[in-house]
């Protein structure tokens, strides 16, 4: 930064405070959000796998309680701007689609991307799962695994997350379409659905208005999106400290000792099968519907994964997907609103894959143990509850193990058996949110070619 720019930001600091310069500067390192990213995770990785594990007693209590305090704040800015940023860009967006009669278009295109892009996660994991076969191994270890980890890591947790639920929960997707109270559903967690679907139909309604209503309903819409656009990037700012502060708890705790055996041949199944989901499939949508360099994508898409990975949450991420995809890629605001809401909440990739894996490895961990395999039929279901389920998973850490704990029953397996992927669990919900959240903006980019937007250009960020 130059002189005057150092002038013009400390005269800034002495105007308005420390605080609020921080977070309207530039950019106080002079780097890109996600090279600033990078560097909080590496040092996460450090602090978590080598600092704290070699300080004194007291130590890492009290800084990793500070780091959860931090990391809290930065998800609570994130969730707090959700329900308006979410209502003020579907409304803005819709209202001029209304106006044009192309709503119907574009959902029909969006729903058709959420369930092909699915569907092809789902059969990668299908077909990683059986040539990798990582519960395929012998009957002791198998029938000490699924004893141990039936029982013991079931008490853990796993099995309060999906106490007293069942196929109501995700099946009843339909029904959370239309909330019966609109403000009960803004304030309850993860059911961004109803928001979705009242800000449509209040946008298109917009759209029907005579010219004199209609103007002022879109100039305070518009202007309502702007300001909360103005207050997301202003949180986005702060993600590299955030992320820091949520992630090095998370690794400090991480079992990663407990990695071994078929547990890490299930963690790399997982991985590889997200992979190739995310660098292959993905790649080809970008290249062949999207028509836009899948690299530049990947680059111009990097504080999403990374905020993705790092929060668990393809909901409190949302924000900076939106901001980002419009800003870097390109893609109109009208899209971006119809698009990107609804893909946090519907179009689940990575959980849809990870969901159709957990079961196949349970499956192939009892039939070591001597039990009957799952039959090519039982296998198709597995895909088709997969697929199903993964629609109505909230966009929140571990939700997940709520629909494969309804999938198991369905193919005859005990719930209990959960509690085998539980010390792997956390690490692969940061890796499927990020493949959730970077599908949801290859929907967009895709949507957006098709209805004819010029992507990329002229773009000096995604350059
Ligand atoms: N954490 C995931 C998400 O927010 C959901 C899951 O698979 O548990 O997208």
């Amino acid at each position: 930064m130059g002189t005057t720019g150092r002038d013009r930001q400390f005269r800034l600091v002495k105007r308005i405070g420390l605080i609020d310069a921080l977070a309207m500067s530039p950019n106080p390192l002079r780097w890109q959000l996600h090279w600033q990213i990078l560097l909080s995770l590496t040092l996460a990785v450090l602090c978590a796998l080598l600092l704290l594990p070699n300080s004194g007693d007291g130590f890492p209590v009290i800084f990793l309680e500070f780091c959860g305090q931090v990391g809290q704040l930065f998800m609570s800015a994130l969730k707090m701007v959700i329900v308006p940023l979410v209502a003020a860009s579907i409304i803005a967006g819709v209202m001029q689609l209304g106006a044009d009669k192309g709503a119907g278009r574009m959902g029909g295109k969006t729903l058709l991307y959420y369930t092909l892009s699915g569907t092809c996660a789902v059969i990668i994991g299908l077909i990683v799962v059986n040539l990798i076969g990582p519960g395929r191994i012998d009957p002791e270890a198998a029938a000490a695994m699924l004893g141990q980890g039936g029982a013991t890591a079931a008490e853990q947790g796993i099995l309060d997350k999906v106490e007293g639920r069942d196929s109501r929960d995700l099946v009843g997707i339909l029904l959370r379409l239309f909330p019966d109270n609109i403000f009960a559903a803004a304030t309850s967690n993860g059911s961004l659905l109803g928001i979705i679907t009242f800000s449509l139909l209040f946008g298109l309604c917009i759209g029907q208005l005579p010219p004199a209503l209609r103007t002022a309903q879109e100039n305070f819409w518009e202007s309502t999106q702007q300001v909360m656009l103005q207050l997301t990037s202003w949180i986005i700012r702060f993600a590299p400290i955030g992320v820091f502060g949520l992630v090095t708890p998370v690794l400090y705790n991480a079992p990663i000792g407990q990695l071994f055996g078929a547990i890490l041949a299930f963690f790399f199944t997982v991985v590889l099968a997200l992979a190739l989901h995310t660098f292959v499939v993905l790649a080809l949508a970008l290249k062949g519907l999207g028509r836009v360099p899948a690299m530049a994508h990947y680059k111009a898409m990097a504080p999403v994964l990374l905020t993705a990975f790092s929060t668990s949450s393809s909901s409190a991420t949302l924000p900076l997907t939106m901001d980002t995809v419009e800003k870097r890629a390109g893609v109109s605001a009208k899209t971006c609103a119809f698009t990107l809401p609804l893909g946090a909440t519907v179009n689940m990739d990575g959980t849809a894959l990870y969901e159709c894996v957990v079961v196949l490895f349970i499956a192939q961990l009892y039939a070591a143990t001597g039990q009957p395999p799952l039959e090519i039929s039982q296998q198709l279901a597995v895909v088709f509850l997969a697929l199903t389920t993964s629609i109505g998973v909230a966009g929140i850490p571990a939700a997940s193990l709520v629909a494969i704990a309804i999938i198991l029953p369905a193919v005859g397996l005990p719930i209990e058996a959960l509690g085998v992927v539980w010390v792997a669990d956390r690490i692969l919900d940061m890796c499927r949110t990020a493949v959730n959240v970077f599908s949801d903006t290859v929907g967009a980019v895709v949507i957006a070619r098709s209805e004819g937007e010029v992507l990329y250009k002229g773009n000096k960020e995604a350059a």
